[in-house]
C-alpha cells in the first residue's frame, strides 16, 4: 500500500497484524494493516487517501497503547497508532499541559510532579495506558469521585476531521459560536448542525442523561451547550475516535495534594456496604475504593515476594476470623497537614466502629502502597499470571447510585449463581461511586463460554438499566457495549447518536462498529478463543 504524502511506517506482517489484533478486551479482531503517522500532517494524508479511494472500502481506527477494555482499538481495516512517534509532551507549565495523543500518562505524571501538578483522572492503568486513550474514553479512576472523569481537564482539542483537515475545539461562548456557525466550510456545517441538533432535543436529552456520577456509554450530548458555552471537547472526550482523531490535547491539571492516610475496613457483611459507602462519604474522602475476597486471595498470592512480612495483618485476620473478609474498602483522606487528615481518618474511624468491622489507618505511604496495588493490578494480575483460563470483561464497568446497592448487589449476585462452575470471578471498584468492575475467568475456547457471556451480558444490562445505572462508568462502549446502547437510551436518543456520527463522519470512515452501527452478531462473532 503507497499513500502519497504519508511519511510513517506502513506494516501488515503476520506478526504485527496478530499485535494490533487484541487489546485488554475480550475480542480479537485481524487489522489489514497498522500505521505509524509521525504528524498530525501524516493522518491529514491518511484521511484523504481512504477519501480518495472509497472501493477499497478502508477506515481508519486510532490507537494509543492498546489497553482498552471494551475492544476500541480493534478493526478489520487501518490501525493508526499513535504512541510510536505521536509523543511529545510540547509544554507542561502552571496548571496546564500541552501533549500529543501517544504520551503515556507515566511520562505525564512524571513531567507534572516535577512542578507539583497532577492530572487526577489517572486510571488503574496508569502505568500502561496513553493520554489518547483516556481522552477517548473518557477515562477515570481511583480519584474521580472528588475530581471528576478525563473530559473534566480538557481545554482544548486539536483533531482531524473526516474532510481530511486538522481543526481546534475549545469551549465558545455565543459570540464565538456565531461566528463558527457563519462559516461556509465543513468546520461551520459541523456547529451549524450540532448546535441544531442538541438546541431541537433539549428536554430529550436532558431526561437521557443518565442520574449516575459518571458515564462513558454513548455521545455526551447532554454536556455540551449549558445555555452559555459551547463545547464540543465534551463530546470528543469518550467517543473512541469514532468522530475524528486527536492530534493534540491541551489539559489543565491540578496542585497535588502532600499528604494521605488511608482508612482499610475489612467487610464480612456485604449488607452494610451501602450504609458503610454513605457514612464514608460523609467524612468527603477523596478515593473509596474496594475490591473482593478474590482479588485480595489473588494479590497475597501473587505479591507475597514483593510485600512479605506486610500481609501478617491479613494472614492473622484470616487464622482469627476463619477465612478472607468478603470485601475490603479502601478510604483515603488527603491534605496539607498529616496531622488534619490523619484527625479525619481517625474521626470517620470512630463513626464507623458501629458497624462492628475489623479497621485500621495505614501508618506510611508504605504502609498503605500493598491495598493499592491489589487494587490497581488485580486485572493485570488476572491477564497475566492464571493459566487456562482467560479474562471475560463483558460487565466490567457497571455503575448504579450507591443508595441502590442494597437491592442492587443481591440481584447482580444472583444473576450470576447458576453459572458458578462456568467461572470465578473477581469484583473490584469505585465503591464511593457505585461503580464495579467485575472480571470474570473462563475457558474462552469452549461453546459453552459464548452460551455463558451471551446470557450474561442480557441479564446484567438488563438489571443496570432497571436501577437507572449506566452499562460503562469509564471504559466505555467498543464492541462489547455498542449493542445495547439502545436498551439503555431507548430508541429516539440512539437516532440522534447516528445523526451526530452522520454529521462528523458521513462516509463511516472513522472506527466502524463502536458507538453507533455495532452488533451483539459481530461482537459475539470476536470473541477471542484464547
Ligand atoms: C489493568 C487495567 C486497568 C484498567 N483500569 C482502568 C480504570 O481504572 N479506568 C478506566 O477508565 N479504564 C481502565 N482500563 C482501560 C484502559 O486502560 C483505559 O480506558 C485507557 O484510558 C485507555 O488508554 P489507551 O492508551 O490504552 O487507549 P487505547 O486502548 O489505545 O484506545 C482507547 C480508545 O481510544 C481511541 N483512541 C486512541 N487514540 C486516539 C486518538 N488519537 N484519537 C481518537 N481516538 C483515539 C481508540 O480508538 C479506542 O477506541 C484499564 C485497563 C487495564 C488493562
Amino acid at each position: 500500500m503507497i499513500i502519497p504524502d504519508f511519511q510513517g511506517e506502513i506494516e501488515s506482517d503476520a506478526h504485527t497484524r496478530e499485535k494490533y489484533s487484541r487489546d485488554a478486551s475480550l475480542f480479537k479482531v485481524m487489522p489489514t494493516a497498522a500505521v505509524f503517522p509521525r504528524d498530525a500532517a501524516d493522518i491529514k494524508a491518511l484521511v484523504r487517501f481512504v477519501n480518495a479511494n472509497p472501493h477499497l472500502h478502508l477506515s481508519l481506527t486510532a490507537r494509543a497503547a492498546g489497553t482498552d477494555m471494551s475492544g476500541g482499538p480493534l478493526t478489520e481495516s487501518i490501525v493508526v497508532d499513535c504512541a510510536r512517534h505521536m509523543d511529545a509532551i510540547t509544554r507542561v507549565g502552571y496548571g496546564t499541559a500541552v501533549v500529543e495523543p501517544g504520551v503515556y500518562y507515566r511520562e505525564l505524571e512524571r513531567a507534572l510532579t516535577a512542578h507539583e501538578f497532577w492530572l487526577p483522572s489517572y486510571t488503574a492503568s496508569k502505568d500502561l495506558c496513553a493520554v489518547g486513550g483516556m481522552v477517548a474514553n473518557n477515562s477515570g479512576g481511583e480519584k474521580t469521585l472528588r475530581y471528576g472523569k478525563t473530559a473534566d481537564y480538557v481545554r482544548r482539542l486539536r483533531v482531524v476531521l473526516s474532510d481530511g483537515n486538522e481543526y481546534t475545539f475549545q469551549p465558545l461562548n455565543l459570540f464565538m459560536l456565531r461566528e463558527k456557525i457563519r462559516l461556509h466550510t465543513f468546520e461551520g456545517s459541523i456547529y451549524r448542525d450540532m448546535y441544531a441538533l442538541v438546541t431541537e432535543n433539549e428536554s430529550l436529552l436532558r431526561a437521557a442523561k443518565p442520574r449516575v456520577s459518571k458515564n462513558s456509554a454513548g455521545y455526551a450530548l447532554w454536556d455540551i451547550w449549558d445555555g452559555t458555552t459551547f463545547d464540543l471537547t465534551r463530546l470528543f472526550s469518550g467517543s473512541q475516535g469514532t468522530l475524528g482523531i486527536i492530534t493534540e490535547i491541551e489539559f489543565r491539571t491540578v496542585r497535588s495534594k502532600k499528604h494521605a492516610r488511608l482508612l482499610v475496613l475489612f467487610l464480612n457483611d456485604m449488607s452494610l456496604l451501602a450504609d458503610i459507602v454513605h457514612s464514608a462519604l460523609a467524612y468527603k474522602p477523596e478515593s473509596l475504593e474496594s475490591y473482593d475476597d478474590n482479588t485480595l486471595r489473588l494479590g497475597m498470592r501473587y505479591m507475597l515476594f514483593r510485600f512479605g512480612l506486610q500481609f501478617i495483618p491479613e494472614a492473622l485476620m484470616i487464622i482469627k476470623n476463619g477465612g478472607l473478609p468478603k470485601l475490603v474498602l479502601l478510604v483515603e483522606f488527603t491534605g496539607d497537614s498529616d496531622i488534619e487528615t490523619l484527625a479525619r481518618a481517625r474521626q470517620a474511624m470512630r463513626d464507623m466502629r458501629r458497624f462492628g468491622c475489623a479497621m485500621r489507618i495505614t501508618k506510611t505511604p508504605k504502609d498503605a502502597e500493598k491495598y493499592w496495588a491489589i487494587r490497581r493490578e488485580s486485572f493485570n494480575l488476572l491477564r497475566n499470571k492464571i493459566k487456562g483460563r482467560q479474562t471475560a470483561p463483558f460487565v466490567d464497568d457497571i455503575i448504579v447510585k450507591p443508595d441502590f446497592l442494597p437491592q442492587f448487589l443481591p440481584q447482580l449476585n444472583a444473576l450470576f449463581k447458576p453459572y458458578a462452575a462456568d467461572m470465578t470471578y473477581t469484583i473490584a471498584g469505585h465503591a464511593g461511586d457505585g461503580n464495579f468492575h467485575i472480571i470474570p475467568l473462563m475457558d474462552l475456547s469452549s461453546s459453552r463460554a459464548r452460551t455463558v457471556i451471551s446470557a450474561l451480558m442480557d441479564a446484567v444490562y438488563e438489571l443496570v438499566v432497571r436501577y437507572k445505572g449506566s452499562i460503562t462508568a469509564e471504559h466505555n462502549d467498543g464492541i462489547v457495549r455498542t449493542p445495547y446502547l439502545e436498551r439503555m437510551y431507548g430508541k429516539e436518543v440512539c437516532a440522534l447518536f447516528a445523526r451526530t456520527k452522520h454529521i462528523f463522519d458521513p462516509h463511516a470512515i472513522f472506527n466502524p462498529h463502536k458507538k453507533v452501527g455495532g452488533t451483539k452478531e459481530y461482537a459475539m462473532a470476536h470473541i477471542r478463543t484464547e
